[in-house]
């Protein structure tokens, strides 16, 4: 029973689990695919405003080629810019050795100074630069265009700043991302500085390690579970801008999907435990069905020879087929035994030439007689003279007598008396519930009809008898006794006599 419950338990137990691990997987993937697409889209959104941003500084440099020497003109275009969308925090236009010609707004007086980010002066082309510190000490990125005069002669470049710790664009554009499920986007650029995150605490840090950006900045989109700076485990997707190199990475701790896991684990489990414990119970009760008789039956079959061992077996329930053969099988052999316990106990309480109940017998009944019965009779019994009989007609015509003075003795008694052969030609009369008096009369009608039967190898012998009466509460061998000293009373009167206590009686032949 254990085991079919142990069985039921482990198997409710594993597709439990199964169904937790596969929900768990299945989650993690969404998740995993839901950061990537997340991280792609705002990517898109990205890469669509920098273009954008590059677009207008592109329309700006052709405008200012015409006219670079044109201080007036190019202050104009260099505030349009700055005013025009609120793309960038500052705009300056600078020579071609990277000397600033015009800033906007003019409270950074910025002019004359050289630009520290030389990159774009060298590459001549659009670019969008990582982040690093500018003239007026802000960390910014800038976004830049060449300016060519009309004959493709590089005269400078035309560019703005994002300072990326005062509210800008960029960061205008990730704060409308937020999402409520736990995740959160950021932003690094190609070297790992971040530009954007949530905590804006955490901008200017650069990632060293991170097998996250790493990955981000190897493959251009993709997705992975990864260990955050803080050492937690995260689902994260990422994706590349392509016109910056930088990187936007959405991710959310592994830990919230323990909550959606623990949610579903709740659901599964209000659900399948009504059937799953009825199901258990089902498998006890079976269980119990089928061991319950089978460890009766066992425990009954040790004791097969135990007094009522048929009818406690009779009682065991058998619903089933094989249950029902063993116990069949066992109520055979306990009647069985239980018959030959009965003969072996017959055997052992007779006496084997006369089939007279022995004194092992005699005893029995009488230890019996002496809880139920207030009285009974004992009338002792000595064949006159019966080494004479042997020694004239030797001991097989002895023994026939013997056997003959049983019958006799068993003709004179009735069903409810016991007729004993005590040893040698010793014999005792039991009367149960006898008066003395009955007692008497029933040994002298022995003692006659003995004395008067005819044997067939002795002819002629005679028996004297003592008749004694035992009462509730006496002990037995003074009965006893009491009968075998009027039995001697009777040899030494002449024998072939009965004599009876108290009433003194002697009836002589
Ligand atoms: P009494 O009248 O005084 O009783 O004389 P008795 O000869 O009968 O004396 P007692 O009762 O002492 O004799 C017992 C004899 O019974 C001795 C033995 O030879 C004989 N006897 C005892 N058991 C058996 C038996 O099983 N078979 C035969 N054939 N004789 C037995
Ligand atoms: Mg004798
Ligand atoms: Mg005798």
């Amino acid at each position: 029973m254990a085991f079919a419950l142990i069985a039921a338990f482990s198997t409710l137990a594993n597709t439990f689990w199964v169904m937790l691990s596969t929900q768990r997987a299945e989650l993690v993937e969404n998740a995993l695919q839901t950061n990537e697409a997340y991280a792609a889209r705002v990517a898109d959104s990205l890469q669509g405003v920098l273009t954008s941003d590059l677009d207008r500084l592109r329309y700006a440099a052709d405008s200012i080629g015409e006219s670079f020497s044109d201080q007036r003109s190019l202050r104009k275009e260099a505030y349009r810019l700055l005013r025009q969308d609120r793309s960038f925090n500052s705009v300056l236009i600078a020579d071609a050795d990277g000397k600033v010609v015009v800033s906007a707004p003019g409270s950074m007086r910025l002019e004359g100074q050289l630009l520290q980010n030389r990159l774009p002066l060298s590459k001549r082309e659009p670019m969008i630069s990582d982040a690093f510190q500018s003239l007026a000490d802000h960390l910014v990125v800038f976004v830049s265009h060449p300016v060519f005069d009309r004959n493709k002669h590089y005269l400078g470049l035309v560019g703005g700043s994002i300072r990326l710790q005062q509210k800008n664009t960029i960061q205008a554009l990730m704060d409308q991302n937020v999402r409520e499920d736990g995740a959160y986007i950021f932003l690094v650029d190609s070297q790992r500085r971040i530009l954007y995150h949530p905590d804006p605490k955490r901008i200017d840090e650069v990632l060293i390690g991170s097998s996250l950006v790493d990955a981000a900045l190897a493959h251009s989109n993709g997705s992975m579970q990864a260990l955050n700076e803080s050492g937690n485990e995260v689902l994260a997707g990422y994706a590349r801008i392509p016109s910056s190199n930088w990187v936007v990475v959405s991710q959310q701790p592994l830990a919230s999907i323990q909550a959606s896991l623990e949610a579903t684990a709740k659901r599964v489990a209000k659900g399948v435990a009504p059937l799953g414990l009825f199901g258990l119970l089902m498998v006890w009760w079976i269980g119990r069905k089928i061991s319950v008789p089978l460890s009766l039956l066992a425990e009954n079959a040790k004791r097969l020879d135990a007094p009522a061992s048929y009818e406690r077996i009779s009682a065991i329930p058998a619903d089933y087929i094989e249950s029902w053969q063993i116990r069949r099988a066992l109520l055979l052999a306990a009647n069985l035994l239980q018959e030959k316990i009965g003969r072996l106990n017959l055997q052992a309480q007779s006496d084997p030439l006369t089939g007279l109940t022995n004194r092992r017998g005699m005893d029995e009944t009488i230890g019996l007689w002496q809880e139920t019965l207030r009285s009974f009779a004992v009338i002792s019994v000595d064949i006159d003279h019966f080494k004479a009989v042997n020694d004239t007609y030797g001991h097989g015509a002895g023994d026939e007598t013997l056997r003959e003075v049983a019958r006799l003795m068993k003709q004179a008694s009735r069903p409810d008396d016991l007729v004993c052969r005590l040893g040698g030609e010793e014999f005792a009369l039991l009367l149960p519930n006898s008066s003395i008096s009955v007692a008497k009369e029933v040994a002298e009608r022995l003692r006659a009809v003995v004395a008067s039967a005819q044997f067939e190898t002795v002819g002629h012998i005679t028996i004297s008898l003592g008749v004694a009466l035992w009462k509730t509460g006496e002990p037995v061998t003074a009965t006893f006794e009491k009968a075998d000293q009027l039995l001697y009373r009777a040899k030494a009167l002449g024998r072939n006599r009965v004599v009876c206590d108290n009433l003194n009686l002697q009836i002589a032949g």
